[in-house]
């Protein structure tokens, strides 16, 4: 019998580390997982509750084949765990027609035969759904195979059925340094000591540019603030009641909370401010940021009282392209790299984890992801 590989996973306590290790690990390698915090924790990009999945894009078809694998290995990690981590209550994306994302969302419902979103008309939305406003010249569609997953117990599942097929995680262990060694495997450098493994996937996500100073695609990290609203009239729970999207230029999303008080709120990239350093997230939100929130609220769902009960900030890790990187550094056979996530990276996470034990165990992988190759990165 062949030794198994031994594989390190750096930031495993987060999205794409948890299920990076569940994935090694019930591939029979030999994994060594290290997070700077414990999985479940909020300093990252996992935190504030709820994920919206979709079976649609907004941004590129190359990534229908993506969320269909990760639709796969969200169902087998919760047949794996007994837990139920994702609800299908469906999603409404709204938009301009026509604009390019939802052009992009359209012809995929018709090229790619996305059966399961519904065009709903202006009147048929107000009767389904009176909370949302639908302007004149825009479009809604209900992703019936759409829903929300829950981040922290996702998180918490994958890294604990890791530990059960044998993965060995490090809490609370920040990884200073990863260096490929010349004759081949990586040294990983904690306060504790250095390591040797023969493959290493730094999933370190806001941190990235602190463990990988050298990327040349740069990834921006970006301040993000949730927002959670109370609704005055409308039953946004009742019958599954779905998450929701608007493209832009009006992009933002929304997800009733799993406890049923509250709709949490999110704007896109485009709105929040860069941070110099993640170890520095400044969590105190000002009044003053929240007058996007309350011009969208007013707007699209004026039913939301606009004053939040909770506030909450986290980061998200955007490259130019917005598109992550996936794959191995250029001219490094041991060393993979999955970061730069944006603020749609979470339901493709199961399917990340897929991905890089493809990658970490078998050099390659048949999943399409060509278009995600960190070919511009510069040598670590
Ligand atoms: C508020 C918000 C809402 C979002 N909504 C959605 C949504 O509805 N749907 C969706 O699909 N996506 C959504 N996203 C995006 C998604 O959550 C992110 O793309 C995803 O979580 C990124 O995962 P990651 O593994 O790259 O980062 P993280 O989950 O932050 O994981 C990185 C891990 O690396 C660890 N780490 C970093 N450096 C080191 C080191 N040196 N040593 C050891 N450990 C280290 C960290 O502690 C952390 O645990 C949202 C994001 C935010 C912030």
């Amino acid at each position: 019998m062949s030794t198994p590989k031994r594989v390190a996973v750096i930031g495993a306590g987060g999205s794409m580390g948890s299920q990076t290790m569940w994935r090694l690990a019930a591939r029979g390698a030999e994994v060594v997982g290290y997070d700077r915090y414990a999985p479940g924790h909020d300093r990252g990009a996992a935190g504030g509750e709820s994920r919206i999945f979709r079976s649609g894009n907004l941004w590129d078809a190359a990534y229908l084949p993506l969320l269909r694998l990760a639709d796969r290995m969200w169902e087998q990690l919760q047949q794996e765990t007994g837990r139920v981590l994702r609800t299908r209550n469906g999603c409404l994306v709204m938009g301009e027609t026509a604009s390019p994302s939802m052009q992009v969302l359209l012809s995929s419902i018709t090229d790619h035969g996305l059966k399961d979103n519904e065009l709903l008309d202006r009147a048929e939305l107000a009767r389904r759904y009176p909370q949302h406003v639908l302007p004149e010249g825009h479009t809604a569609v209900l992703d019936r195979a759409g829903g929300t997953i829950r981040p922290e117990a996702s998180v918490q599942a994958a890294a604990e059925r890791a530990g059960q097929l044998g993965a060995r995680l490090h809490r609370y262990t920040t990884v200073r340094e990863v260096t490929p060694r010349p004759g081949g495997g990586v040294d990983i450098v904690t306060d504790h000591g250095t390591d040797h493994v023969d493959t290493a996937v730094v999933t370190a996500g806001p941190w990235i540019n602190t463990l990988l100073p050298d990327l040349s695609r740069e990834v921006q990290i970006h301040r993000v603030i949730s927002s959670w609203h109370i609704p005055t009239t409308h039953d946004w729970f009742a019958g599954g009641a779905p998450a929701f999207v608007r493209s832009a230029p009006h992009a933002c999303y929304g997800l009733p909370s799993p406890d049923g008080v509250s709709v949490k709120i999110g704007l896109s990239r485009a709105h929040y401010a860069q941070v110099p350093d993640p170890e520095r997230l400044d969590r105190t939100v000002d009044p003053s940021e929240l007058g996007l929130f309350r011009e969208f609220i007013r707007e699209f769902m004026p039913d939301l009282n606009p004053d939040p009960i909770r506030l909450s900030v986290y980061m998200e890790g955007y490259t130019e392209s917005g598109n992550p990187l996936v794959g191995h550094l250029p001219g490094q056979d041991d060393l993979i790299v999955m970061a730069g996530f944006s603020g749609g990276g979470f339901k493709f996470s199961p399917a990340m984890g897929e991905i890089a034990a493809d990658l970490a165990l078998d050099g390659t992988t048949e999943h399409p992801i060509d278009f995600l190759a960190p070919t511009t990165l510069g040598a670590v």
